[in-house]
């Protein structure tokens, strides 16, 4: 941690950039005691990379447990430090007695309160949410960054997030959802914004480098987000990840296989329309080839041409699937007002640019065109390149 009582009662914080010699000065002649649970703590001045105060070893403490990295610790001070340039009033592990909550950094900026919390260290969604609503409570817009080790890139535009990593994902003000990370060793901020995910672990997404002495917090908090979008990437890694589960099976996939089966479709012979990336589809946690194909089998497959879909009806299905445990929703606990249904909505409106569907209304939908289900593989080949030539244009933009 980066502050401490003195004797006296006064916070002595390290957020000040002090030499080495005043502090060694300041520490002969002091003691420091945790601002939470009063023990007393250490002033680390070693030749580690940063100044800090550590609690003795033995002591238990509530809030700052011994886990607290180097890594938090430095990345904490110089977000508070990039904050005091940019002449935003900032607090270092600002103490709020009544909601009992310690955020890395409390700061005002356009008029409202912030809670900083830089988390490097993973913490269940119980107390993620916990910590969270405390935050709104008190009035303050908690902002949630991730230390950048966690978020893993496995090949160019492609993430594996996980459970966790969902947490941290914001909307802005222009309704683009990002999830904001930094580094202390690079000295920058990453975004991802643009998140695809095509299975509960991978995503395609785009990635923004923010190095930290030409950025400033609206770019962190209301980035510029250009929708860049690879729909050829997105279905390459798809179809793999298709292929490689199916060669894994679990219970899940297999209840899903096995109705697939009982409707004569086949998991590699599925349309084109169905697995089609959407617009906050990562607030349903089953990859979109799971829940577009049950929607299919729900509310589509027995439909003919001029036939109306309510979209009531196709909630109602929606619901019903979610209540099986055949469609899992993400936790965001930052999304908490967001309704999946969203995404399947946002569904609808894509495949009605694809022609498929015309829209009648706000919740009526009539069906233009039958889905056409491939009966070989050389067929559903064709059927793909031909259908991406025809939407190319319609299939990046989302
Ligand atoms: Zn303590």
């Amino acid at each position: 941690m980066l502050t401490a009582r003195t004797k006296s009662g006064t916070i002595f914080s390290l957020g000040t950039e002090y030499k080495k010699e005043t502090l060694l000065i300041v520490r002969n002649s002091e003691e420091f005691f945790c601002p939470v649970c009063g023990e007393a703590v250490s002033l680390k001045l070693g030749n580690q990379r940063i100044y800090h105060f550590a609690h003795r070893s033995g002591t238990v403490c509530r809030d700052f447990h011994e886990g607290e990295t180097l890594y938090h610790i430095e990345g904490k001070l110089q977000i508070y430090q990039w904050l005091n340039r940019q002449q935003i009033p900032a607090e270092l592990e600002y103490y709020d007695p009544i909601i009992g909550q310690r955020p890395d950094i409390v700061f005002l900026y356009d008029g409202n309160k912030y809670a900083l919390e830089y988390q490097c260290s993973p913490i269940t969604e119980e107390i993620f949410i916990k910590r969270t609503q405390g935050y709104y409570q008190q009035n303050y817009i908690p902002l949630w960054i991730i230390g950048r080790k966690h978020i893993k890139a496995k090949r160019s535009n492609v993430f594996s997030l996980s459970a966790f990593d969902y947490f941290f994902i914001r909307k802005t003000n222009d309704r683009h959802l990002i999830l904001p990370s930094y580094c202390p060793e690079e000295k920058q901020f990453n975004i991802l914004s643009s998140i695809y995910p095509y299975s509960i672990k991978n995503a395609i997404a785009n990635c923004t480098v923010h190095p930290i002495q030409n950025t400033e917090i609206k770019d962190i908090l209301e980035p510029k987000v250009i929708n860049q979008f690879s729909f050829f990437k997105w279905s390459k890694e798809m179809e793999k990840n298709t292929i490689n589960w199916s060669l894994h099976p679990s219970p899940d996939r297999n209840r899903f296989l096995r109705e697939i089966y009982n409707h004569n479709l086949n998991l590699y012979l599925l349309p084109s329309e169905i697995g089609l990336p959407v617009r906050h589809s990562l607030l349903i946690q089953t990859p979109a080839i799971i829940w577009q194909t049950y929607l299919y089998l729900d509310v589509l497959l027995d439909k003919s041409p001029n036939d109306l879909i309510n979209l009531k009806d196709v909630e109602r299905n929606y619901n019903q699937r979610i209540k099986n445990k055949e469609i899992a929703i993400r936790n965001a606990p930052q999304l908490a007002n967001e309704n999946s249904f969203h995404a399947v909505s946002q569904y609808f409106l894509q495949l009605e640019k694809l022609g498929l569907l015309m829209k009648k209304s706000e919740t009526v939908y009539q069906l233009q065109n039958k889905i056409f289900i491939p009966k070989s593989s050389r067929e559903k080949e064709e059927r793909r390149n031909e259908f991406y030539q025809k939407n190319k244009s319609i299939l990046v933009k989302l």
